[in-house]
């Protein structure tokens, strides 16, 4: 890829960017690479897109090159904006930079529909801001698709079935609201600095409405308890829910014995309406 502007070790070396660890910098630095993981979310001619901690722009390079309409991006790292202003005003008008933490800083007045959020996650937040876009108050949220890179290890929780040692809340709450599979495998060395671990990217696209009908918190008390001894049996971990657990696993049609790894999204679902009804 090559937008005219300079590579990336240039800009680094010119704005004194070096990586700092608490804010979860590993950066890409090939346009190849992040010009790939744009097009993984799909044509962006006609989306504004989300970008969490663009840092150096690699991925916000990618995300205009590849034809973004309007790329809005959330970086706390205030070394960061005067690299992100060259990029700005070489895309005019297709870059907003806001300067915060996006745990808690609210972007929708700058986005306008449809929207895709595309990020290179800081690790140390990745899951807690993935949660947070999976439970906005009302369904659907303001992103049509979710293009996310996670460690390995996360993003296989993300995809994981029943029977598996990564299928848990997280594989349940993202497949409950969306399709997601994973699209792009990175080794470390396409970091820098380079991590101990792989990563890869997530595509999520959201379901019109949740796969099952459930009630929200209801499912996510079912899950949690259940998770939280999942070598044990469910009529056990659930104990703590409701009375007579046992009826409420027969009224759901799932054996007294199955265990929580055992049990399927649509089990979970129709577990989590027994389990709250009178
Ligand atoms: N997008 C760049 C890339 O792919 O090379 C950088 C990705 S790096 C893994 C994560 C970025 O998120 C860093 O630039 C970091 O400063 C920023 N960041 C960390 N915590 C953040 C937060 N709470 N809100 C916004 N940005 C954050």
């Amino acid at each position: 890829m090559i937008d005219g502007l300079p590579p990336l070790r240039e800009v680094i070396a010119k704005h004194g960017l070096s990586a700092q660890k608490s804010l979860g910098q590993n950066f890409l630095l090939d346009l190849n690479l992040t010009a790939k993981i744009a097009r993984q979310a799909g044509d962006l001619s006609a989306c504004d897109v989300l970008e969490i901690g663009p840092g150096p722009g690699g991925l916000t390079r990618g995300l205009l090159f590849e034809g973004a309409r309007h790329v809005v991006a959330i970086e706390r790292d205030a070394r960061c904006l005067p690299a992100l202003a060259e990029i700005a005003a070489h895309y005019p008008n297709r870059l907003t930079v806001l300067e915060g933490d996006a745990l808690t800083l609210d972007a929708s007045s700058y986005l306008t529909s449809p929207v895709r959020i595309v990020a290179n996650l800081p690790y140390n937040v990745g899951t807690e801001l993935l949660i947070s876009w999976l439970t906005p108050p009302v369904w659907p949220p303001i992103w049509d698709s979710m293009t996310l890179m996670f460690q390995r290890e996360v993003a296989e929780r993300i995809v994981a079935g029943p029977r598996s040692k990564a299928y848990g809340r997280l594989s349940i709450l993202v497949q409950w609201l969306t399709d997601a599979r994973i699209v792009m495998s990175l080794p470390p060395e396409a970091f820098t600095p380079t991590p101990k671990v792989s990563s890869a990217i997530v595509h999520m696209t959201r379901l019109p409405q949740p796969r099952y009908p459930a009630n929200p918190a209801h499912l996510n008390k079912t899950v949690a308890a259940a998770f939280n001894q999942r070598r044990k049996m469910v009529r056990s971990s659930l104990k703590g829910l409701a009375r007579d657990v046992e009826d409420r696993l027969a009224q759901a049609n799932i054996p007294p014995t199955a265990r929580a790894e055992e049990l399927t999204l649509a089990q979970f679902c129709a577990l989590s309406n027994v389990m709250f009804a009178d």
